[in-house]
């Protein structure tokens, strides 16, 4: 079974349109949230993944904003200037859809939110530090994790902390109690420009990460032509 895992689309249609041909056919799609927020194109990333089948999607924080359910000053300026134009010119439909959204799902032996375990919409997982702390909120085996546009896999069982995210384009094989994230579909962080996104497959237990180039100039002048600030457009030439 092949399941195409992504996270953080970020309203950025072109990053999305190009993960979803390179990840190729797979059995379902699953969505670590934050569709919305950043980027232009709020009312047709919405519209698109609500036309793939076998879709799972969790709540993130942009997308909890956007249906007003947290306070939009903990947010900085640009990121609450693009929420509240979010607000502004998502259609009805859209708005319905987040409502959906639930902020946990926990799916045979994996976990699925958008932050962590701990606290499904907020929490950052960015280091083994937090990591390790994490590990006791969840029962599954895996946990997958979006939200801080890096991908990223954390082991349990690591005897040796890492210092930094653990990043592995091989297929991983995932033989103990791991978190797994798939970095970025729409705004990497993590100085690769590329669209980010993995490939996992249960029964096999494998994890793959991979990167596609996408039309970021397209994304740029839809940014500009929207009024939405000018620094998230910059930032996703450089992914930061
Ligand atoms: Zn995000």
């Amino acid at each position: 079974m092949r399941i195409l895992v992504f996270s953080d689309i970020h309203s950025n249609l072109s990053a999305f349109e190009a993960v979803l041909s390179a990840a190729g056919n797979v059995d379902a799609y699953w969505c670590l949230g934050d569709i919305v927020g950043y980027g232009p194109d709020a009312n047709e990333c919405i519209a698109r993944i609500r036309e793939l089948p076998n879709l799972v999607c969790v709540r993130g924080n942009h997308d909890a904003a956007t249906l007003g359910e947290v306070d939009q000053q903990t947010f900085n300026h640009e990121a609450s200037l693009a929420i509240t134009w979010t607000k502004r010119n998502l259609k009805t439909e859209g708005i319905e859809y987040l409502l959906t959204l639930p902020e946990k799902l926990v799916i045979n032996d994996i976990t699925i939110v958008h932050g962590s375990p701990h606290n499904p919409v907020w929490d950052y997982v960015m280091d083994y530090m937090t990591a390790s702390r994490m590990f006791q909120f969840y029962d599954t085996r895996i946990c997958l994790v979006g939200h801080t546009h890096v991908p990223a896999i954390w082991k349990e069982s690591e005897s040796v902390p890492p210092k930094g995210p653990v990043i592995d384009f091989h297929k991983t094989k995932i033989l103990t109690k791991t978190i797994l994230n798939p970095g970025s579909v729409g705004q990497p962080r993590d100085h690769d420009p590329r669209a980010s996104y993995a490939i996992f497959d249960p029964d096999e237990s494998t994890w793959e990460l991979r990167r596609t180039i996408y039309d970021i100039e397209s994304v740029q002048s839809r940014i500009k032509k929207s009024g939405l600030p000018w620094r998230h457009a910059m930032r996703l030439a450089e992914g930061w």
